[in-house]
């Protein structure tokens, strides 16, 4: 029997932890991609973009496994029902901290056990995960600033040390090519929007600090789906941002500061993070909500980021704040529904990073700005997009006659929200 390595939101061959050890400590080893048909099942979308992007990156790994003597297994169904079938001599994987992942792994676990298989699972996504960053008496973080400063401190050189699989490629399992499902066979078909390079740009990091707040400049490294699904290694970039660029380090520490909070406190995936909050009165008006994703709102700015999304599967990140707020505050919608909306179309859809984000616009989540700070979309275009060349790029018709009247008056929606959160959180 063989073993396997089972990638999940790891794409890559290189600097791959659970890899290392799998080649490491093993010498006939399998990798396995498992297509779960209960996420497949739930997508709207037949051209869903991150079932083109994972089908694409799962053929470049093919192909390089098939350079080595090696190949790739592609399986799908329901990956418990799976294993419960398989008898390997091992399984390693890297950890998945979302609700649904953990829960399967445990699953998975027991049923290898049953069978004296050992699951084995390492560290990969994240730099710090779990509570290997945590307050002194050991209690998880709430409070994004102590925390990076925590983080901070406790980085040393292991931490971004990259796993040299390279070194034991040998140990991949020798066999013929496998077969691989077209798309059309997984259900789906080509999405036709294009994908960001997997490629760092240093100079972008570099002025980070300066440009990343300007949507219509290309300030930021568009990496997120690379982050997302594992097809750039975490280290290498966190070693990046610790040499070159301290404020874009941040957002990485951002990034396993939400995973740390999904891991601790699941129930955000449902609740406000701030219980209160659920008890504001939202309006959840039908028609508002499908204007806002639509991109039809009246709002420059906001309509703008939406039309980016629908068009593209990316938001600049000060937009993606802008339209947040906009659809809690001024719209009085609950922010579940926007992130329901985010997560549908988002290459980069992340439940952590994606909840966090709506949860800090609507003012309910772990750090969150106070409820009475209320995004104004024309100060905010003034500031970040003083030319309008971003909105004229996705919104070309704003000063038309065909473009809608603003869907609710800036002082009314202030001063409504101000008393629904008012009435909620007293
Ligand atoms: P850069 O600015 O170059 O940053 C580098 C990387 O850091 C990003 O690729 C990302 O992995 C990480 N990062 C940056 N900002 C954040 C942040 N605030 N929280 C967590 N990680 C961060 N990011 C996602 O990856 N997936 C999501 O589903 C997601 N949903 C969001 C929803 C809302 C309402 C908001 C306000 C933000 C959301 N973000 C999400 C965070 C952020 O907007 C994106 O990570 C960023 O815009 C991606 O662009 P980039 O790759 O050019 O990032």
């Amino acid at each position: 029997s063989t073993t396997l390595f089972w990638f999940r939101r790891d794409l890559r061959l290189q600097d791959n932890a659970g890899l290392y050890h799998a080649l490491r400590e093993n010498q006939d080893v399998l990798p396995v991609f498992i297509f779960d048909t209960s996420i497949l099942d739930k997508l709207d979308d037949r051209d869903d973009a991150r079932v083109t992007f994972i089908h694409q990156s799962l053929e470049l790994l093919k192909t390089q496994l098939e350079e080595l003597g090696s190949s790739l297994l592609v399986l799908c169904g329901d990956p418990v029902r799976l294993y419960a079938t398989l008898k390997p001599k091992a399984v390693y994987t890297n950890h998945d901290y979302e609700p649904y992942a953990r829960e399967r792994d445990v699953q998975i676990s027991d049923i290898l056990q049953r069978k004296d298989v050992a699951f084995k699972t390492f560290k990969d996504q994240v730099i710090f995960e779990k509570s290997e960053v945590v307050k002194d008496d050991g209690s998880p973080y709430t409070v994004f600033t102590p925390y990076s400063r925590k983080w901070k401190a406790a980085l040393t050189p292991f931490h971004l040390k990259s796993y040299p699989t390279e070194k034991y490629f040998k140990h991949f399992l020798r066999t013929k090519r496998l077969p691989f499902p077209a798309l059309d066979d997984l259900g789906f078909t080509p999405s036709p929007i294009d994908f960001p390079e997997r490629v760092v740009k240093r100079a972008v990091v570099e002025k980070y600090d300066q440009q990343r707040d300007f949507p219509a400049v290309k300030g930021t490294t568009r990496l997120s789906v690379h982050l997302r699904f594992g097809t750039v290694s975490i280290r290498k970039l966190a070693q990046l941002g610790a040499q070159k660029n301290a404020t874009w380090l941040n957002e990485l520490i951002w990034r396993d500061f939400y995973q740390m909070i999904l891991w601790h406190f699941p129930q955000v995936q449902s609740q406000s993070f701030k219980p209160a909050y659920d008890r504001i009165a939202w309006r959840n008006d039908p028609q508002e909500f499908e204007a806002w994703c639509e991109g039809r709102t009246g709002y420059p700015i906001v309509d703008a980021g939406m039309r980016e999304l629908n068009a593209t599967g990316f938001m600049h990140n000060r937009v993606r704040m802008i339209v947040a707020s906009f659809l809690t505050k001024h719209l009085l919608i609950d922010w579940r529904w926007g992130e329901a909306y985010f997560a549908k179309k988002l290459l980069d859809y992340d439940l952590a990073a994606n909840n966090g984000g709506w949860q800090w616009a609507a003012g309910s989540g772990c750090d969150a700005a106070p409820y009475f700070r209320v995004f104004n979309p024309r100060l905010q275009t003034e500031k970040f997009d003083k030319e309008l060349v971003y909105v004229k790029k996705w919104v070309p018709e704003f000063e038309s006659e065909k473009y809608p009247k603003p869907i609710v008056d800036q002082a009314f929606a202030r001063e409504r929200v101000l008393r629904v959160f008012k009435n909620a959180l007293g």
